[in-house]
């Protein structure tokens, strides 16, 4: 298909993806994208296109506006709630982001690593600690979930009283807006006083306003020993007290 040509069928739009990048919606290998995680939530699609590339992912997004179909994003659909499974009636695409899955640069000095939306959560992990730094999302879904569903979430997970939401881990997306144009806000500058932060429109928006194709992430120094511990209060107010105490070891021992 010549570039800049319109896609206007499912066979052009299966041509203009990647080998393997479309699958037919009544096909059997389309049932893990039709049923949640959890198996409660089962719908319908025309079909699951799997785009390796933002280019693709536009192609996607501006047949899917052209055909009047509604676009379900997809991570690693373990979300609990049902947002990355489609309804029954089957008028939708999925987009499933698993193959846009490269960690672009990792930028141990600065302390960021660039990954692209269907990078599983697990894997961005180990990609700091190559470079003796620390991703610190992290949750039962770690082997399976992706950054972008992380991110369209805004996930918690097992460290977030420390370092914060999925939002507070981000510093610039890229994102496939809803007429199929790239909105690059993909920067790692940390002092960003400049205009609006347009970016947390997208975090925790589940896919309403744009598709999350790429995301440059904060990591942080590695820490040097971990300890888990079970501990029981007599009340709620003595629990706070053994945070307080455990948030204080953790920013002042250093070698904690
Ligand atoms: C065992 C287990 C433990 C879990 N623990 C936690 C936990 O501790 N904390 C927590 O917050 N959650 C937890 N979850 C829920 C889930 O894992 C998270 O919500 C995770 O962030 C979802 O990522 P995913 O890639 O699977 O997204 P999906 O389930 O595929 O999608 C989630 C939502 O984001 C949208 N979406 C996905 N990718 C994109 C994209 N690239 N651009 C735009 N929209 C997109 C989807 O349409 C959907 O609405 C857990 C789940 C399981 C199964």
């Amino acid at each position: 298909m010549p570039d800049g040509q319109k896609i206007t069928s499912i066979e052009q739009l299966s041509a203009a993806l990647s080998t393997g990048g479309w699958i037919d919606g009544g096909s059997d290998d389309a049932a893990p994208y039709l049923t949640d995680w959890s198996g409660s939530f089962t719908g319908r699609a025309v079909g699951i296109a799997r785009p390796t590339s933002v280019t693709e992912v536009q192609a996607v997004v501006k047949f899917a506006k052209e055909a009047g179909l509604g676009i379900v994003p997809q991570g690693g659909h373990t979300g609990l709630v049902g947002g990355g499974t489609p309804f029954s009636d089957g008028k939708v695409l999925i987009l499933s982001l698993k193959r846009m899955n490269k960690i672009r640069k990792v930028d141990p000095t600065n302390y960021t690593l660039i990954a692209e939306a269907g990078v599983i959560l697990q894997e961005a992990q180990q990609a700091a600690i190559k470079h003796d730094r620390f991703f610190p999302l992290s949750l039962g879904a770690e082997g399976s979930c992706t950054i972008g569903g992380n991110l369209s979430t805004n996930a918690g997970g097992v460290n977030v009283i420390k370092y914060g939401n999925a939002r507070e881990l981000v510093l610039g997306l890229e994102v496939v807006l809803p007429d199929g144009e790239i909105w690059n806000g993909l920067r790692t500058l940390r002092k960003d006083n400049t205009g609006y932060h347009l970016k947390h429109l997208f975090l925790g928006a589940e896919g309403t306003l744009g598709i999350i194709t790429a995301a440059a992430l904060k990591i942080f120094p590695r820490p040097m020993r971990t300890a888990a511990a079970w501990i029981a209060t007599p009340s709620i107010k003595d629990a706070l007290a053994v945070l307080e105490i455990a948030c204080e070891v953790h920013d002042y021992g250093k070698n904690c």
